[in-house]
């Protein structure tokens, strides 16, 4: 591709409406534009990088036995009906009405449209194990769209849905698929981590989530610095429940109210009190499936919603609102504590609490705080649960190695979903006795843009994107220092031609810019390698070679540069020449 012909409006300016590093510099190399809020135009550079991701995922997909479909995104709403997801799922599915009145919704994932194609086709053990996928575009309306490709309403999803037999045919399939998405992100260049995942909204038994590793993702993962264990903070159990034992040597000391006007914070308490955090017990009130339910944490620790949800076996949990607070308590938010309340609810506490001795809660009055609480004296203590959020003072739930968090961006998850949607949806076949069963299945999700944009998150520095070898929408960019010097403008020439020849996908920069634009831009776009054709074309006939990632430069005869980036790519990308 010629520069002076590309489609490629790139930014000086960073756009204010971006926030993260990918967002900026997808914006900034011309990838991406915005229509509407969560919603992008794909350019051609940024489309290049989106389907080299593609290419690799169907290949993957592909190689692992999974066949590829392409099913409508509009769907209807009977079929989600059957499933119960037509009132579960929330505003995030966006429904709407045809011109005969009736309900559709834009699909944001396709378990009902596949369970049902396979109903309709699937009669016999013969016909398994089935395993289909699809890359398209989903759309979620997602109440907070942000960072671009990393969270946008619509976006490229391979979603693949597997139907075994039974479960022990399904763990085989599962773990062909996870093995594939092992390789997918490997060969994408990415440093990335499977970790044990919640299984959400989706439902079903087991779960993983494939992690990049980047300080700006939404998701923490609990890794173990000793053995292989991972998981997301959501669901890593804590093992050392009943830590904080000094306490049971101390004597009860008397229950006192004291006044803590406009503090609501834990820190707010312990400094006022001169206590240390763990000292208190928050004390948070939700409503779970529309019921409220008191949950207890220690005062240093995070409530982790999703084990609290799980425990209570609930689908959903929020937050109380300021009204139900004050029916439950008498008293505003930030006051709370399990002494004295006014209604009965039911109260769960997390370990955590159990050992604590005369400790800090709300007094469940305006402007109050209790201190020396104890449990037996002043309040019954509670069933306790493992309710809060894994630290890295706790052991390795598997090893008992030390726990290291660090920050992940969610590119890929795999389910476990058993019987859940065939036996709603009726999806049955006829095992070898000829006994009628349900279809046991899978599905496999990979967002293809947040791909990319977690590749960009991962490998950048302060001028430009870094991409890996394999992703890369072009592997190596001429950039001709003065096209008006006939000379370089030939030798550019005659560059470009061989390095097409040799399938190196070339952009050729062939503006009329001076040669600082022409760094700039080439240090923006993240290409790999570079081939500087300057001055020294006419000196001696050589070029400079540089390499993006490591800013190595290399002197060499003209005619030696396609085969020195041919030896590089290949040696990048592990000896395989990943083409569109
Ligand atoms: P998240 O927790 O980030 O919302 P999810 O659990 O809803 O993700 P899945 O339903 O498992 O996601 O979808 C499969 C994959 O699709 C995710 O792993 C992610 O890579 C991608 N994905 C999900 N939502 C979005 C979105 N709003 N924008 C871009 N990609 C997305
Ligand atoms: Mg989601």
């Amino acid at each position: 591709m010629r520069y002076s012909k590309f489609f490629l409006p790139t930014l000086k300016e960073v756009p204010s409406e971006a926030e993260v590093v990918s967002h900026k510099l997808m914006l900034r190399a011309g990838m991406i534009r915005k229509l509407a809020s969560g919603i992008y135009s794909y350019l051609p550079y940024g489309l290049k990088a989106l389907r080299k991701v593609e290419q690799i995922v169907r290949e993957e997909m592909n190689r692992a036995d999974a066949q590829e479909v392409l099913l409508p995104m509009v769907q209807p709403a009977e079929l989600w009906k059957e499933t119960g997801r037509w009132e579960k799922y929330g505003r995030e599915l966006l429904r709407f009405k045809d011109r005969h009145d009736r309900e559709c919704c834009l699909g944001p994932t396709h378990e009902e449209v596949i369970t049902d194609l396979v109903r309709r086709e699937v009669r016999s053990y013969r016909d398994l194990p089935l395993n289909l996928y699809q890359i398209q575009t989903k759309f979620r309306d997602e109440i907070r769209p942000r960072f671009g490709l990393m969270r946008g309403r619509e976006f490229v999803m391979k979603d693949a849905y597997s139907f075994d037999v039974d479960e022990e045919a399904l763990d085989v399939t599962y773990r062909k698929m996870f093995d594939a998405y092992c390789h997918i992100f490997e060969r994408c260049g990415l440093d990335f981590r499977p970790v044990e995942a919640d299984t959400g909204t989706i439902g079903g038994h087991a779960s993983h989530e494939f992690m990049v590793i980047a300080d700006t993702g939404e998701d923490t993962i609990a890794c173990c610095t000793k053995c292989s264990y991972a998981a997301n903070v959501e669901l890593a159990p804590v093992v050392n429940r009943g830590e904080n034992l000094e306490l049971p040597s101390e004597s009860e000391e008397p229950l006192k109210k004291v006044s803590t006007v406009g503090m609501k914070r834990v820190e707010e308490v312990a400094s006022c009190l001169k206590v240390k955090p763990d000292r208190l017990v928050k004390t948070l009130i939700f409503m779970a499936d529309g019921k409220p339910v008191i949950a207890l944490v220690r005062g240093d620790y995070d409530l982790n919603e999703i084990k609290l949800a799980r425990y209570l076996g609930v689908e959903n949990l929020e937050l109380a609102d300021e009204e139900t607070i004050r029916h439950v308590t008498g008293a505003p938010s930030g006051f709370s504590g399990p002494v004295g309340l006014k209604e009965r609810v039911r109260m769960v506490a997390d370990y955590s609490v159990a050992s604590l001795k005369n400790f800090v809660t709300g007094a469940n009055e305006e402007d109050a705080h209790l201190v020396n609480v104890n449990w037996g004296r002043d309040a019954e203590l509670p069933e306790l649960a493992d309710i809060r959020t894994i630290t890295e003072k706790d052991p390795c739930p598997k090893c008992g190695g030390l726990i290291e968090l660090k920050r992940g961006i969610e590119v890929g998850h795999i389910f476990k979903l058993g019987t859940k949607y065939s036996e709603k949806l009726g999806a049955f076949f006829l095992d070898s006795k000829g006994r009628e069963r349900p279809l046991v299945m899978g599905c496999y999700g990979i967002g293809v843009g947040r791909t990319v944009a977690a590749a960009i998150e991962q490998n950048h520095d302060d001028k430009g994107i870094i991409f890996p070898v394999p992703i890369a929408p072009f592997q190596c960019i001429i950039s001709v220092m003065n096209i008006k010097d006939e000379e370089m403008m030939q030798a550019g020439e005659v560059l470009y031609g061989d390095l097409l020849s040799l399938d190196i996908e070339t952009l050729l920069d062939d503006r009329k810019e001076r040669a600082g634009v022409k760094f700039k831009d080439a240090e923006l776009l993240g290409i790999p390698l570079q081939i500087i054709v300057g001055k020294r074309i006419k000196e001696d006939g050589s070029v400079e070679l540089c390499e993006r990632a490591s800013g190595r430069k290399e002197v060499l005869k003209a005619k030696e540069a396609p085969t020195a980036v041919k030896e590089r790519i290949k040696h990048a990308t592990g000896g395989a020449c990943t083409r569109q």
